[in-house]
C-alpha cells in the first residue's frame, strides 16, 4: 500500500516542474494537529524579505556551490532542499541543471555501494530530508528513490533485535521522519523512533570524545528523561526537532514532557536576547545556566537554523504563539545576522559585543553555516501559516500571497505590510465561496509585556499602548488566546483584517543572573534587537552609555544598510585625553541600527548590551596605563590554531586595563598562546626610552576549558642584548581569580618579557601530565594559556 501511494504520487508529477500543486503527503495517522502551508503554495511580496530571498537565490546559492566545487568537494545536501524551493517558485534552468547533477552524484554513490548500512547510515539525514523536499518542489524522483534506498539499507541492518547506532550528529532521525511523511512507510518513523530510543543507554560502545563527555552529543541519559538543554547545540536541536515529531506521531506524554522540559530550560536560562543560543566556545555548547556572555557568544548560526524550526515545531505540536514569539526573535535576530546584506558573507558565530576584530567569512573549513542559511531563507514561506482543516493562522508578519485549502474549499490571504519596521498590516481574506471558519493572528508578546518566556530578560516600562485589530473596519476587542485574536466569522470575498501593532522603542534588562549583561541595556522595536556600530557613531561603540532616562526616538533611513529603521537619541560617550589618560563623559548622539545589519561596512566595535551608565563604558583611544608599553609582542608563536575567528584572541588583552571579573571572563579580551614543548611563550613590552621599573601584576586566563593555568612564569628584562631574569622579593603565584603581583628590585630598561611555562594537558581526557611520554608519543599535547592582562609598575 505505501508503495503505491507513492509510485501514483511519482507518476503524476515526475518531470513536471511546471506546476506546483502539492506533492500529496501520505496519510500517515496521528501528527501535529496543525499543518504548516507549504512553502510552493507562499509567495513573498515585500520589501524586507523578497530583497533577500532574490539576493539568497542569485547570489548565496551560488556562492556556497562555487565554494564547495573548487576546492574539489561536493555541495551540501541542503542546497537541494534549496534549490527545491527556489524552483517551485519560477524556473532558473542553470540552478537547475546545478542541483540535478548534485543529486546525480549523491544518488550515484548510494547507488554504488548497493544496500551496504555502514555506508548509508553515515548518509547525513539532511539528503533524505532534501530528497523529500526536493520532490515536493519539483516533482523529480531521482533523489527521493536514493533517499528510500539508503533508508531501506539502514532499516535491513538496525532496529529493534538488530543492530543499534548512536550518532555524533543527529540529523537522520529528521530524514527518517521526513522520508515516513511522504512515504507513509513506517519503518522510517520506527527507526527514527528507535534511534531517538537508544541514545543515552549504555549498552553501546562510545568511542573518542563522545565515550568521555556524553552531554556533547545528549546522550547522557535517554531522551524521555532528559531536562536541560546541554551539549553542542546545533546537535541539540537536530534531537529536538525529531523530539518534537515523535511526540506528536506517536502522542506519547513522556517525549512531550522531555520536550517541555527541554524547551524551558533552553529559554529561561540559555538564549541571548537575539534568540542565539549555544553561548560557549568549548565545544560550541550551551553554557550553564545564565552563562551568556557577549563578547565570546557562539550562537552559531546552525544553531540558529536548528532554534527556528524547533520553536517551529513546537507550534505545531502546543498550538501556542509563545513558539513563534521565539521563532521570530531568532529568525530577524541571531539567524538574519549569519549572511551579509548582499549574501556573500556568512557568520559561524554571532556575538553580542566587538572589539573590531570580526567580520563574515567568504569561507572557512567547517562551511556548515552558508547552506543553512541559505535552506531556512528559501523555505521562509513555510514559517508564516499553518492551518488546521480549515482554520487559518497568520504566525509571522510577511507581505506575501497564500492559496490555501483544497478545490472547492480554497481561500486565498493577502498580507501587506512594512514589518518589521512598522506595525500596519493588512490582510485580505478572500475564500472562492462565502464560508464560516476561523482565523488566528499571532499577537506578539512584545506588544505586551513578555520580551521570551520566562524572567530571562523584561522591559524596563510597561507597553502604553495595546494592538488593535478590525475586520473591514470595525474593531475587535483584543482577546487573546494563546497568544492568538481569533476571529470566527463568515468570511466573503473582499473582506480584511487590519491591524497596528504599536512599535514604540523598548529598554530591555537581564536578569541580574546574567552577569554579562549588568548594569546594562538592550534596546528593542518590534522584532528586532538593535546594536551600536561604529560607522554611526563616531568610529567607537563600547565608549557609548544610554542612560535611563535618555529620551530615543526612530526613524527610517532609505539610504542605510538597504534601508533600516534606527534608533536615536542624546546619549553620553566616555572618551580618554590623550594628554595624561584620564577619562572624560562627553555628550552623543546614538545611533543604533537593528542587530542583523551589523558587520556590513567592514571591522568595527559593536554593541548590544549598552551600559546605563558612563563607569561600564569603556573608554576610547585605548592607552595603556603608564608607564608602559609602546608595543607588545608575543613569543613568536604562530597563531594557527584559530581555526575560527576567535575574536577574544588579541594581543591588545594584556595592555588595554581591563580588570577582569574572574580567569574566565569571556567578556574581555584575552591573549591565547599554544606553544610546543620546548618552545618558549613569552610577551613582551618594549618602551620608547629607558624606564625603571620594579613591579609586576599578572592575571592569568583559566577557561575551565581549554586553557589553563600555568605551572610557573617570571620576568625577565633586556640587559644590553641580554634577557635577565629580575630579582624577585616575591614567590611568583600562580593564583586564579585575580592579578598575581611581584615585586623586585628595581631595573632600568628599554623592554620587559614575561615568560611563562605552560601546563601540558592530555587533549581529550584533560589530564595533566609529563609531556614525553604520554603527549608527545600520540602528538596530541595540549599547552594553552592565557594572558587577561599585564602591569607592569
Ligand atoms: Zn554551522
Amino acid at each position: 500500500m505505501r508503495y503505491k501511494l507513492l509510485a501514483v504520487a511519482m507518476t503524476l508529477c515526475a518531470g513536471s516542474l511546471a506546476l506546483v500543486a502539492q506533492r500529496p503527503l501520505a496519510d500517515v495517522g496521528p501528527d501535529y494537529p496543525i499543518r504548516p502551508v507549504p512553502q510552493a503554495q507562499v509567495d513573498i511580496t515585500d520589501e524586507f524579505w523578497a530583497r533577500k530571498l532574490e539576493a539568497n537565490r542569485t547570489v548565496s546559492i551560488q556562492h556556497v556551490f562555487d565554494r564547495s566545487e573548487e576546492r574539489g568537494g561536493r555541495a551540501p545536501a541542503q542546497l537541494i532542499e534549496a534549490a527545491g524551493d527556489m524552483l517551485s517558485k519560477r524556473p532558473d534552468p542553470a540552478l537547475e541543471k546545478r542541483v540535478d547533477d548534485l543529486i546525480e552524484r549523491i544518488a550515484a554513490g548510494i547507488d554504488a555501494r548497493g544496500s551496504d548500512p555502514e555506508a548509508a547510515i553515515r548518509t547525513q539525514g539532511t539528503f533524505l530530508e532534501a530528497a523529500v523536499a526536493y520532490y515536493q518542489a519539483t516533482g523529480k524522483t531521482r533523489a527521493l528513490e536514493a533517499a528510500i534506498k539508503a533508508a531501506n539499507a539502514i532499516d535491513a541492518s538496525y532496529g529493534p533485535g538488530k543492530k543499534t547506532y548512536i550518532s555524533g550528529h543527529e540529523g537522520l532521525k529528521i530524514g527518517l521522519i521526513s522520508l515516513y511523511r511522504q512515504t507513509g512507510d513506517t519503518r522510517y518513523r520506527d527507526l527514527a523512533k528507535f534511534f531517538l530510543d537508544e541514545r543515552g543507554k549504555d549498552d553501546y560502545p562510545r568511542q573518542g570524545e563522545y565515550a568521555l563527555d556524553r552531554t556533547y552529543a545528549q546522550d547522557h541519559a535517554p531522551v524521555v528523561k532528559q531536562s536541560e538543554a546541554v551539549g553542542h547545540a546545533v546537535r541539540a536541536t537536530y534531537l529536538y526537532i525529531p523530539l518534537a515529531d515523535i511526540a506528536a506521531l506517536t502522542g506519547r506524554p513522556e517525549y512531550l514532557q522531555a520536550e517541555d522540559r527541554i524547551w524551558t530550560d533552553a529559554v529561561f536560562r540559555k538564549t541571548y536576547v537575539t534568540g542565539a543560543i549555544g553561548s560557549i566556545r568549548f565545544h560550541e555548547q550551551f553554557g550553564a545556566p545564565y552563562e551568556l556572555p557577549n563578547l565570546s557568544a557562539w550562537g552559531e548560526t546552525c544553531a540558529s537554523y536548528g532554534n527556528v524550526v524547533w520553536n517551529h515545531r513546537m507550534f505545531l505540536l502546543h498550538q501556542d504563539a509563545k513558539y513563534l514569539d521565539q521563532m521570530e526573535r531568532v529568525l530577524y535576530n541571531g539567524f538574519l545576522d549569519g549572511v551579509s546584506q548582499k549574501g556573500d558573507r556568512f557568520f559561524y558565530q554571532n556575538p553580542l559585543t566587538s572589539y573590531g576584530n570580526y567580520e563574515r567569512f567568504d569561507w572557512i573549513n567547517t562551511p556548515c553555516c552558508p547552506p543553512n542559511v541559505v535552506r531556512l531563507i528559501a523555505s521562509l514561506g513555510r514559517y508564516v501559516y499553518a492551518t488546521q482543516g480549515d482554520e487559518v493562522y497568520v504566525n509571522l508578519f510577511v507581505g506575501s500571497t497564500a492559496r490555501l485549502g483544497s478545490e472547492g474549499r480554497r481561500t486565498v490571504l493577502r498580507q501587506e505590510t512594512r514589518y518589521p519596521w512598522d506595525g500596519q498590516v493588512r490582510i485580505a481574506v478572500d475564500p472562492d465561496a462565502p464560508r464560516r471558519f476561523s482565523v488566528y493572528v499571532r499577537i506578539p508578546g512584545w506588544t505586551a509585556e513578555t520580551v521570551t518566556p520566562g524572567d530571562l530578560y523584561r522591559f524596563t516600562d510597561r507597553a502604553r499602548e495595546s494592538p488593535t485589530i478590525a475586520v473591514n473596519g470595525k474593531t475587535l476587542a483584543l482577546r487573546t488566546a494563546n497568544g492568538f485574536v481569533k476571529i470566527d466569522r463568515q468570511w466573503q470575498a473582499g473582506d480584511t483584517i487590519e491591524m497596528r501593532l504599536p512599535m514604540p522603542i523598548r529598554r530591555v534588562l537581564a536578569d541580574p543572573r546574567v552577569r554579562d549583561d549588568e548594569g546594562r541595556v538592550a534596546l528593542e522595536r518590534g522584532p528586532l534587537v538593535y546594536a551600536a556600530e561604529w560607522p554611526d557613531n563616531g568610529g567607537h561603540a563600547l565608549n557609548i552609555a544610554v542612560p535611563d532616562r535618555a529620551p530615543l526616538t526612530s526613524e527610517f533611513r532609505s539610504d542605510l544598510l538597504g534601508g533600516v529603521e534606527v534608533i536615536t537619541g542624546p546619549v553620553e560617550a566616555v572618551v580618554r585625553t590623550a594628554a595624561d589618560a584620564s577619562v572624560r563623559t562627553r555628550p552623543h548622539r546614538l545611533v543604533a541600527i537593528p542587530y542583523y545589519a551589523w558587520a556590513n561596512r567592514g571591522m568595527g566595535e559593536m554593541q548590544v548590551w549598552l551600559p546605563r551608565t558612563a563607569d561600564k563604558a569603556r573608554a576610547t583611544p585605548i592607552v595603556p596605563p603608564r608607564p608602559i608599553a609602546t608595543v607588545a609582542s608575543s613569543g613568536g608563536i604562530e597563531k594557527k590554531w584559530t581555526g575560527y575567528n576567535d575574536q577574544n584572541d588579541d594581543i591588545a588583552a594584556v595592555y588595554d586595563g581591563a580588570t577582569p571579573l574572574s580567569s574566565a571572563d569571556e567578556s574581555n579580551l584575552y591573549f591565547r598562546m599554544r606553544p610546543a614543548v620546548g618552545q618558549p611563550a613569552w610577551v613582551e613590552y618594549d618602551f620608547a626610552r629607558p624606564v625603571s621599573i620594579s613591579s609586576s601584576e599578572v592575571y592569568f586566563a583559566d577557561d575551565r576549558r581549554f586553557c589553563k593555568l600555568p605551572t610557573s612564569w617570571r620576568i625577565v628584562y633586556k640587559s644590553g642584548d641580554a634577557w635577565k631574569p629580575v630579582v624577585a622579593r616575591d614567590a611568583y603565584g600562580v593564583a586564579k581569580d585575580r592579578f598575581n603581583r611581584v615585586a623586585f628590585d628595581a631595573v632600568t630598561t628599554t623592554a620587559v618579557r614575561i615568560e611563562v611555562e605552560p601546563v601540558t594537558r592530555h587533549y581529550r581526557t584533560g589530564e595533566i601530565g609529563p609531556p614525553e611520554a604520554m603527549f608527545l608519543a600520540r602528538d596530541i599535547d595540549w599547552r594553552e594559556f592565557g594572558l587577561i592582562e599585564w602591569r607592569v609598575k
